[in-house]
């Protein structure tokens, strides 16, 4: 299988033998969602995942994703209240409670301030629309537009405002320190709104003389805008349709999905499709129909992870669901070459890229066994899989960031390289001649970086048919 199915972890799957079985069945990322914990309640599932890596000598990436600025609102005077078509709501600090008949707490100052006439706000979680019809010191009227019930503490969003919020809490900051010190691979941003909040997050890794890639969340309006802006600065992007669902009108989900999916792929880097993906087997042993096609149509859309949540976290069905999720992205992917769009010609131009779609031109020509690039940042492993070859791309690495990194790319199996010897194509040739499943009369296509003699390194610049 090619695409990466990522498994979030909860209840349901925390146990070691759990976890041992997920992998066998084709995880390869574990999603620890901070929304739900402190670093010190995952420290016993992290040593545990680094455990079933060691046994299954499978190599496993540990995401963390951070809960981010998810607004709420304050506790009500009634819970639940209901809203009638037409009402005229008030919404503002908790303090003033009692003077208002119908009354939304909300403690998000800043965000208040933010808020127009005309602008709409969407509560709990989505359910009930409002429209802000006017502003007062610190209170805003609100119109309702739909007929509902709200209960306390429920998510409320403000669809396109850009609100004066980093995306990145104290508590995510404190998270993503604690994280990196336990050890953590990988980090999830939630609610993005623009590439400076990827840009925080890369700087708080680099002050702890770190690197690990920053995936951004796509879960607000606000953050398509400024789409590829987000993905030139980000290194993974997720498509977190639960969030995205609640913002934008649902009848647009699909084709945001179709959208955002084809610029990551052009711009060579990996997107994860998440949510709701086979919601149904939290509780059945098996998904509905239109859950099958989801998951074969966000494979055949271009996505490189399938990111399981409650099904994993919490669900009666775990394995199964990661079974399911499984062999319906292998059925996608063979249609996918039979229609033989295989290898996808870049629509970026340029040297590297052009490199690797040769390679995979090539691969294909010579019916190699298999790509093997070696790549110091993983670009090359990256623009490789964006062609989508049929054969398994080895992404070699002397870098263990690196190698936990393009566990997120389609196709590319990631391979612990040692320094020696020093040049890159002799080291790649090394693996290959070592390489157990590499039999002696397979075709193999090699890139390396092979610098002119006197410079210290070079990108990729060569290309080479080996024979075993
Ligand atoms: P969440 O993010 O599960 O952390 O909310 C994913 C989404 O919103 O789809
Ligand atoms: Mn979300």
């Amino acid at each position: 299988m090619h695409t990466k199915i990522i498994a979030t972890i909860g209840p349901a799957c925390r146990e070691k033998h759990m976890i041992t079985k997920l992998v066998q069945a084709g995880v390869r990322i574990f999603r620890l969602n901070f929304s739900h914990g402190s670093a010190d309640d995952f420290k016993d599932i992290f040593v545990r995942i680094r455990d079933v890596e060691q046994e299954t000598g499978t190599n496993l990436t540990i995401l963390q994703d951070l809960s981010g600025p998810k607004i709420r609102t304050g506790d009500l005077r009634q819970s639940p209240m209901s809203v009638n078509t037409g009402d005229e709501v008030s919404m503002g600090p908790s303090e003033y409670l009692e003077d208002y008949p119908q009354y939304i707490p909300f403690d998000h100052e800043r965000i208040l301030a933010d808020l127009r006439v005309g602008d709409i706000v969407r509560v709990s979680d989505g359910g009930l629309k409002f429209e802000v019809t006017e502003r007062q010191d610190r209170i805003v009227k609100l119109l309702a537009a739909d007929t509902g019930i709200i209960t306390s503490r429920k998510g409320v969003s403000f669809p396109g405002i850009k609100t004066s919020i980093s995306a990145l809490t104290e508590k995510d900051k404190k998270d993503l320190t604690d994280g990196l010190r336990m050890g953590i691979d990988a980090v999830a941003l939630s609610f993005v709104q623009g590439p400076e909040d990827i840009a925080e997050a890369k700087d708080i890794i680099e002050d702890q003389g770190m690197w690990i890639p920053v995936v951004a969340k796509l879960e607000r309006e606000i953050a398509l805008r400024r789409l590829e802006e987000i993905i030139d600065i980000c290194d993974a992007v997720m498509v977190a349709r639960g969030d995205l669902g609640l913002e934008c009108p649902l009848p647009s989900l699909p084709t945001l999905q179709k959208r955002i999916i084809s610029s990551c792929n052009e711009a060579a880097k990996p997107v994860i499709v998440a949510t709701q993906m086979l919601l149904s087997m939290v509780q059945n042993p098996m998904p509905t129909r239109a859950e099958t096609t989801d998951v074969a149509n966000a494979v055949l859309d271009g996505a490189d992870c399938l990111m399981l949540s409650e099904e994993t976290a919490i669900g009666q069905y775990p394995l199964e669901s990661v079974c399911y999720m499984g062999e319906i992205a292998e059925q996608a992917e063979k249609l996918f070459f039979e229609k033989g769009i295989s290898p996808v010609k870049p629509k970026k131009e340029g040297g590297e890229t052009f490199l690797a779609f040769a390679a995979c031109l090539m691969a294909q020509k010579v019916e190699a066994k298999a790509l093997v690039a070696h790549t110091d940042s993983g670009f090359t492993a990256r623009l490789i899989s964006s062609c989508r070859p049929l054969q398994p791309i080895y992404g070699l690495s002397p870098n263990v960031n690196m190698q936990k990194y393009m566990n997120f790319s389609w196709g590319v199996l990631s391979v612990n390289i040692s320094e020696d010897p020093k040049d890159h194509l002799q080291r790649t040739e090394k693996f290959v001649e070592n390489y157990p499943s590499f039999s002696p009369g397979d075709k193999l296509v090699i890139t390396a970086g092979h610098p002119t003699a006197g410079q210290e390194r070079s990108l990729t610049n060569l290309l080479k048919i080996y024979r075993k």
